[in-house]
């Protein structure tokens, strides 16, 4: 009998560690393999940065439009770790959008102004809407949504659309903008318990390339993008939705016991300092925790996918008012630094005449034109359709356009053997 239940013990713990390698067994793979082999393609790729040459006046400004703070219910997250996140990501503004408080939310709340010398909006994501009213304002949520969109809009406000994979009513003449990525809306597709095991042994030293897994192209919701344009301007941009909570955290409290807190900021439990604590918990952090355990990070989140947008100054107003006009790119910042890149047409005696997101009209343009700090495969779309492509170069021009419509850029960089998304520009719309 003895002899049967050690038998049945031994298979059972060959079981368990059978699915414990075959949860890890990825991960690790990714660690000694695959990882130290993209860490190779990116060293090599960065040996190619060409200064690209300054074709327009405007600065580029790096930015975040749709991401969470402490003010949302979901999320804990402090300028102790929002600030440092955002400078190791180079990030110059970001515009939260913190879930609503109350029925009625006054404006501007949580943070807002200049932090650190990073420009922060206050907004909010409600009612399937991102809304920044950037000024003194009350919202009343009740109201319903053309109303409100009419409202925010014609007091000088921004209402955008997030999260394109859902239903919304994309034939409402008044919203100004739609994400065209968020990371999201990408992830809903993963394994949870995937990204974990991975994470769990690659967020030393390889969580970018962790984040970099869930990434596939959102040819769905760029279509509905390209079709919706034919009708009226919509700008493209990006979300990185980051709140930080895809964790495990404690802290200490004042009177000595512990807080956990476990996924979407939601508490586990809070108790006495047992065991489990005296083993697992260390100093505190200057944010106050002692133990953590991430999934998501702000710095890894701001440094996936930003905005860049061409603007005079970085102040509230210049920014929004260049978001407006499409004056925007989105990149994918962990492959590869996209500052100075630019789409933009010439004039018929190659001068410059407009910039992504201008209306030009057909009789004023010569060809369209790029220029990226790295080679790629660039692609031009007419209307939503690949008119033109171009691989391994620096410098992009088209043949001269003689038709109208809507025309964008997608560059992809040559990583591992594919050509993997990079940019995203907003059209130039000829008329
Ligand atoms: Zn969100």
């Amino acid at each position: 009998m003895n002899m049967r239940i050690a038998q049945i013990l031994k298979y059972f713990s060959a079981a368990v560690l059978l699915l414990v390698l075959y949860h890890f067994l990825p991960g690790l793979w990714n660690y000694f393999i695959t990882y130290p082999r993209l860490e190779g393609e990116i060293a090599a790729l960065q040996q190619k940065y060409k200064q690209p040459l300054q074709i327009s006046s405007l600065k580029q400004y790096r930015g975040l439009l749709h991401t969470h703070s402490y003010w949302s219910h979901d999320s804990r997250g402090v300028l102790g770790e929002i600030i440092p996140a955002a400078k190791k990501a180079n990030i110059d503004f970001i515009f939260f959008s913190d879930h609503e408080r109350a029925k009625l939310d006054t404006f501007p709340r949580a943070y807002s102004g200049f932090y650190n010398g990073i420009l922060m909006v206050p907004g909010t994501e409600n009612n399937d809407l991102l809304v920044w009213p950037l000024k003194e304002s009350v919202i009343d949520w009740q109201t319903p949504n053309p109303q409100l969109i009419k409202q925010v809009i014609a007091a000088g406000g921004l209402v955008f659309y997030p999260h394109c994979e859902d239903k919304r009513d994309w034939h409402n003449p008044d919203y100004q903008a739609m994400e065209i990525y968020n990371i999201h809306t990408d992830i809903k597709d993963e394994s949870y318990a995937d990204i974990f095991f991975n994470t769990i042994i690659n967020q030393g030293k390889y969580r970018h390339w962790v984040y970099r897994e869930l990434f596939d192209e959102q040819s769905t919701i760029l279509a509905r993008w390209d079709s919706l344009n034919l009708k009226r301007r919509i700008v493209g941009f990006s979300a990185v939705d980051a709140h930080e909570n895809q964790n495990i955290r404690a802290r200490y409290l004042a009177d000595g016991r512990v807080e956990w807190l476990g996924p979407n900021a939601n508490p586990i439990d809070t108790t006495e300092a047992g065991l489990l604590e005296k083993l697992l918990l260390s100093e505190a952090d200057e944010n106050g925790w002692a133990f953590k355990m991430y999934l998501d990070t702000f710095y890894n989140s701001y440094y996936f996918v930003n905005n860049h947008v061409l603007a005079d100054s970085l102040d509230q107003s210049n920014i929004a008012k260049h978001i407006l006009q499409g004056h925007l790119f989105i990149s994918f910042a962990s492959l590869a630094d996209a500052e100075g890149f630019l789409f933009y047409a010439n004039d018929k005696s190659g001068r410059l005449a407009a910039i992504l997101g201008d209306e030009i009209a057909v009789q004023n343009v010569g060809n369209l034109a790029a220029v990226s700090p790295f080679p790629g495969r660039f692609r031009l779309l007419r209307n939503g359709k690949i008119i033109d492509e171009k691989i391994d170069i620096y410098t992009y021009n088209s043949a001269d356009v003689v038709q109208s419509g809507n025309y964008r850029l997608e560059v992809a960089l040559r990583i591992d053997a594919k050509w993997v998304p990079w940019i995203y520009t907003n059209p130039i719309y000829i008329r």
